[in-house]
């Protein structure tokens, strides 16, 4: 069971649990705006500070943790150094170059597809735009392998672990990956979507996501209605099915406002009694990753776990 009530922190501590998430977001935004207004590496400086922000919040766990047991090992960083490696150097790149592959043939095919988003409004509200419209194909993508028992099964390699660190982030299944791409990233490059702008909703949202899952005890009441941190994305891995059915933002809750999916994280407020796979699942999450990757062709997959 997890703690009942927020630990007590000293003041230096306190300072850090408020100030590191507006700090790191401000910093790599900082930083993009440099290198945007100095015509520098948009790629380099996104990559630079998501890797910077990750590191930092791998060794913030030890001193700031949301749970100081979450800390001791679990049996389950093997996994997730190995999904990461698989999603970061073999699907992240191949759907990228296949991403941008299907856009130019399609273009090709209809030209009038790639001049549908408005690159003559103002920078600013284009980011504002393709922060909107991304969010919400991730939204749709994560909501959609909740509710149907197929997508249900890829998707619980995400929900398996039974505590939050920071390369939780990373373990998803490769076609789990790849729907969530093909709902949110694809749709943009057949529109038209400039690279400089796909960059910036990258630098908003990549501080985010790098200590989504971190082991972490951050306390912004008012950035955890906006940003998935991860005291508000905590509970969308609640172990209770019927309690976990919220919070689906991907790096922002703009939708989860919309929806009606939000779920306030109140100073003191308890946390979930237990993370991780529903009650009864028959996801083989102490298996091996390759077990796990190929348990969708076996019985009882497509059958959402703990019905
Ligand atoms: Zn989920």
């Amino acid at each position: 069971m997890l703690e009942s009530s927020f630990t007590p922190r000293s003041r230096a501590q306190q300072a850090v649990s408020c100030l590191f998430l507006p700090s790191i977001v401000l910093l790599n935004l900082s930083a993009f705006a440099l290198a945007y207004s100095q015509a520098a590496s948009l790629e380099l400086i996104v990559t630079l500070g998501s890797v910077f922000t990750l590191a930092a919040a791998w060794f913030l766990q030890r001193w700031l943790p949301l749970q100081a047991t979450w800390n001791a090992p679990h049996a389950d960083t093997r996994t997730d150094l190995v999904s990461m490696a698989v999603l970061l150097g073999a699907v992240d790149p191949v759907l990228k170059a296949l991403g941008i592959a299907v856009a130019v043939w399609c273009v090709s095919q209809a030209p009038a597809w790639s001049s549908l988003f408005p690159s003559d409004l103002p920078f600013a509200a284009q980011v504002l735009l393709a922060v909107l419209l991304l969010e919400l194909g991730k939204y749709a993508a994560h909501r959609l392998h909740h509710a149907l028992p197929a997508l249900w099964w890829l998707h619980a390699m995400h929900h398996s672990p039974k505590r939050f660190s920071a390369i939780n982030n990373f373990r998803f299944h490769p076609l789990n990956y790849t729907i969530n791409f093909s709902m949110s990233v694809l749709p943009m490059l057949l529109i038209g979507i400039p690279a400089d702008v796909m960059w910036a909703y990258l630098a908003i949202t990549q501080p985010v996501l790098m200590i989504q899952h971190a082991n972490l005890d951050l306390r912004n009441p008012w950035l955890d209605k906006l940003f998935a941190t991860p005291r508000s994305h905590l509970w969308h891995h609640d172990a209770d099915e019927r309690a976990g059915q919220l919070n689906f933002g991907s790096a922002l809750l703009i939708w989860d406002h919309v929806f009606g999916t939000f779920r306030k994280v109140a100073d003191g407020q308890m946390q979930p009694e237990r993370i991780g796979l529903y009650a009864g699942s028959a996801y083989p999450a102490q298996a091996s990753y390759l077990a796990q990757l190929l348990s969708m062709l076996k019985p009882p997959c497509c059958r959402r776990a703990g019905a």
